[in-house]
């Protein structure tokens, strides 16, 4: 049972298509942090794109040309979405995930990177890849203020250093809390360093503006912004990605190949963004993200956060009222935050409890450590249980009155309609 969800209802429009019984919603999915339902309407653009199918970039055809637009506007509409510079560069990846490793292959050799221990995976772990990069890890923060104030330590404390990169998210994946962007950039730039905004869960719930916020590039995934899986965005300065080598070496990263006198090739490789988008592109994936960069602005962030800020107060306040619960959180339970609320009920295995939401109530919430190990293990004040998957690891019987192993998390956003929280809450 599912539902797909359109996330204008804000604005009036009904909130629910129900695909299997005709009136009410039968499951909750209250997951958006993991994936949010993509919107009806990026579903429908995407169908209205079959007509233009084809291959893009190198076709003579005519669909290939209309194809080839539609695949260039869609980066153009995603630089609009993002408020990039007139130098930014708009790289279509498959993820955030593959973006930051993407930013990660391009950084200049001996690059010196800076990361709190909060950050998901995705953001915590490409830098580990490169044996020439000196990572840094930073210990978690309890308020945003001492978030500046340990990135600027650690950044004055190594001073003087070559190429410097501090990789933050907007928005944590297990707290929702909104991390301080401004002012870690601030910090960063005034050291030196240049910062990578991973904008997987800020991007779907607030307007990110890379020129305002100036940071240097910004990361996000199209299935937590309303839009089908497959497709990812790094955007930012041009110069770092244009001189690195090919994230993937092959057609469409290649401008000129010959053979040399000596019997090898020579290479010159393109100097826009397709130099790291080698390979036939996931043109729908990329028409998709454009379509739900188009909704949202059309739908307005405004409204959009206000109705959010509703739900989340009033799961809050829900939560509040039953004493075997404890939310998570680093910066306080009053802190500013995104649809993605996490918590452990006293005397419950998490895994067991989401596992009954789901099967007795119909609603979807995620269990696990969330591919945030060192954060939930600082939340929790535990280790995190073997074997340590993203995911949720099955868990051991926590006794009445012991800590939580790993936590539940119920998260939302656009579209999620009352009687989903009141379900929950329920
Ligand atoms: N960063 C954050 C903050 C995330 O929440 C996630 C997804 N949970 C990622 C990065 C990775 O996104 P993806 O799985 O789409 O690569």
């Amino acid at each position: 049972d599912r539902s797909v969800c359109d996330p204008l209802p804000v604005l009036g429009r009904d909130v629910l298509v129900p695909l299997v019984t005709g009136g009410e919603a039968v499951y909750a999915a209250l997951d958006y942090a993991a994936s949010a339902p993509a919107l009806q309407r990026v579903w429908d653009d995407v169908a209205g794109y079959a007509p233009y199918y084809g291959s893009v970039h190198r076709g003579a055809g005519y669909l290939s040309q209309l194809s080839t637009d539609l695949f260039e506007n869609a980066r153009r509409t995603v630089a609009d979405f993002l408020g990039c510079r007139a130098e930014d560069q708009v790289v279509f990846t498959r993820s955030t995930t593959d973006s930051l490793n993407l930013l990660a292959a391009a950084l200049p050799q001996g690059t010196r990177v800076f990361v709190f221990e909060t950050e998901h995976h995705a953001s915590l772990l490409p830098w580990e890849r490169r044996a020439d990069l000196a990572v840094t890890y930073l210990n978690a923060p309890r308020t945003p203020r001492q978030a500046v104030d340990t990135l600027e330590k650690a950044l004055a404390a190594r001073e003087p250093y070559g190429p410097a990169l501090v990789c933050v998210t907007g928005a944590s994946n297990v707290t929702g809390e909104l991390w301080p962007v401004r002012e870690l950039a601030a910090a960063a730039h005034a050291h030196g360093a240049r910062i990578v905004l991973d904008a997987a869960q800020l991007a779907p719930h607030h307007p990110v503006d890379i020129a305002e916020l100036d940071v240097d590039w910004v990361a996000f995934s199209g299935h937590k912004l309303y839009a089908p899986f497959g497709s990812g965005v790094l955007a930012g300065r041009a110069d770092w990605l244009q001189e690195a080598g090919p994230y993937l070496a092959g057609g469409g990263a290649s401008r000129k190949v010959a053979r040399r006198a000596d019997g090898g090739v020579d290479v010159e490789w393109h100097t826009t963004a397709a130099r790291h988008e080698a390979g036939s592109p996931n043109v729908i994936g990329a028409y998709a993200i454009a379509s739900a960069c188009r909704a949202l602005t059309e739908a307005g962030f405004d409204g959009l956060v206000a109705r959010e800020q509703e739900l989340i107060a009033r799961v809050q306040a829900g939560l509040a009222d039953v004493p075997e619960v404890r939310i998570l959180s680093l910066f306080g339970d009053d802190a500013p935050r995104v649809g993605v609320i996490s918590f452990v009920v006293e005397g419950w295995n998490s895994s067991h409890f989401a596992a009954a939401l789901s099967a007795e109530y119909g609603i979807g919430v995620r269990d696990g450590l969330f591919c945030a190990h060192p954060l939930v293990r600082t939340l929790l004040g535990s280790e995190p249980q073997e074997p340590g998957e993203c995911g949720a690891p099955e868990a051991a019987e926590a006794a009445p009155g012991e800590r939580s192993l790993n936590a539940i998390r119920v998260s939302f956003g656009a579209g999620t309609p009352d009687e989903h929280i009141d379900r929950f809450l329920r």
